[in-house]
C-alpha cells in the first residue's frame, strides 16, 4: 500500500508523523472521507470544497490549493491500482510545541489514503439497521460546529461507546435542545407522512455529501423533502427511516430505541433512493 504524505507516496511503513503535529496532540485538523466507485471519485469537488471550509473555520491554511488536492487524491488511487475505494484525506495543523498555539506550526501535514472500508454488515442493507438514541449531546454548534469536519471525534467516539454497550451499531445523537442532529458517522433521515425529513445542518449535523445527494435524488424523483427539527417522536412515527454517509451510503434504519420504524422493514422510498443512489455512483465521478 502506498500512502499520499506531504507530497510524497511512500510505503504505508515509512508513513509516519511527528508525536508533535497537533493533529495529534489536539485533533487540530480536518479531514474528508470519499468514495471511488468502479474508477471514478463520487463527488470529488464537493469533498475538497468541503474540506477548504473547514480548514478556513479552523484558520489552517491548506498545503495545496484545489486542483493539486485533487491529484493527491486520484494520484493516491492510481499509485494502489484502486477502482472502488475509501480515501481518507487528511490536513493536520503540523508539527508545533507542546502548546496549543498554532502559530507554532509553520507547515501543515497532508495524507491520503486508498484503501476499502465496510461499515456495516451486508445483510444489513437489506434487512436494516438497529439503532438507539444516546445521551451524549452533538457538539453545540456555538461551541465547536459539527459542520467543521475535524479531526476531533471524541463526541463521536462517546455516542458510539454508548451505542457498543447498547449492542446497536450506530447510535442517534440529540443536540443540547432535544432535536435530533445525526448519527455518530451518518446523517438521518425519516420519511413521516410522505415527506421525507432531515434535520438542518444548524441543528448540529455535518453538511453531508451524501445528504445533499440524496435530498437532489428525491426531489428528482418527485418526493416532497424538508429540512426540519425533529425529536424522537418523528423517528418512532414515521414510516421509514435511513442514515447517509460516504462509507455507509443509504441504510435503512427498521428499530429505533427497540421500537420497530413504520413495517419494521426497509420502506419504499427507502429502497428506491438506494437504487437511484448506486445508479448515479455508477454513472457520476472524477475518473481516476
Ligand atoms: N455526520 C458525521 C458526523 C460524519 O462523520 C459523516 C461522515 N463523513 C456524515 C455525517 C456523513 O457525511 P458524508 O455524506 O459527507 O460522508
Amino acid at each position: 500500500m502506498k500512502i499520499w504524505l506531504d507530497g510524497k507516496l511512500v510505503d504505508k511503513e515509512q508513513a509516519v508523523v511527528s508525536v508533535f503535529d497537533h493533529g495529534l496532540l489536539y485533533g487540530d485538523g480536518v479531514f474528508e472521507g470519499i468514495r471511488a466507485y468502479n474508477g471514478r471519485v463520487f463527488k470529488l469537488d464537493e469533498h475538497i470544497e468541503r474540506l477548504c471550509h473547514s480548514a478556513r473555520a479552523i484558520m489552517l491554511k491548506m498545503p495545496l490549493d484545489r486542483t493539486a488536492t485533487k491529484q493527491a487524491v486520484l494520484d493516491t488511487l492510481r499509485a494502489n491500482g484502486l477502482k472502488d475505494a475509501y480515501v481518507r484525506l487528511v490536513v493536520t495543523r503540523g508539527i508545533g510545541d507542546l502548546g496549543l498555539d498554532p502559530r507554532k506550526c509553520p507547515k501543515p501535514t497532508m495524507f491520503v489514503i486508498a484503501d476499502r472500508i465496510s461499515l456495516y454488515p451486508e445483510e444489513t442493507y437489506t434487512k436494516g439497521l438497529t439503532v438507539a438514541t444516546v445521551s451524549t449531546r452533538r457538539n453545540l454548534p456555538v461551541a465547536l460546529d459539527p459542520r467543521i469536519k475535524s479531526l476531533n471525534y471524541l463526541n463521536n467516539i462517546l455516542a458510539k461507546i454508548e451505542a457498543n454497550t447498547y449492542g446497536v451499531l450506530e447510535a442517534i445523537m440529540l443536540n443540547a435542545e432535544g432535536y435530533v442532529a445525526e448519527c455518530t458517522g451518518d446523517n438521518i433521515f425519516v420519511v413521516r407522512g410522505g415527506r421525507l425529513i432531515t434535520p438542518p445542518t444548524s441543528a448540529g449535523a455535518l453538511e453531508g455529501i451524501t445528504r445533499a445527494t440524496v435530498l437532489g435524488l428525491a426531489r428528482s424523483l418527485s418526493v416532497l423533502c424538508a429540512e426540519e427539527n425533529i425529536t424522537q417522536y418523528e423517528i418512532y412515527t414515521g414510516e421509514e427511516c435511513f442514515l447517509t454517509g460516504t462509507a455507509a451510503e443509504i441504510i435503512p434504519v427498521v428499530q429505533v430505541d427497540s421500537r420497530p420504524i413504520g413495517t419494521g422493514k426497509p420502506g419504499p422510498v427507502t429502497l428506491k433512493l438506494i437504487d437511484a443512489f448506486r445508479e448515479l455512483t455508477r454513472r457520476e465521478g472524477t475518473p481516476v
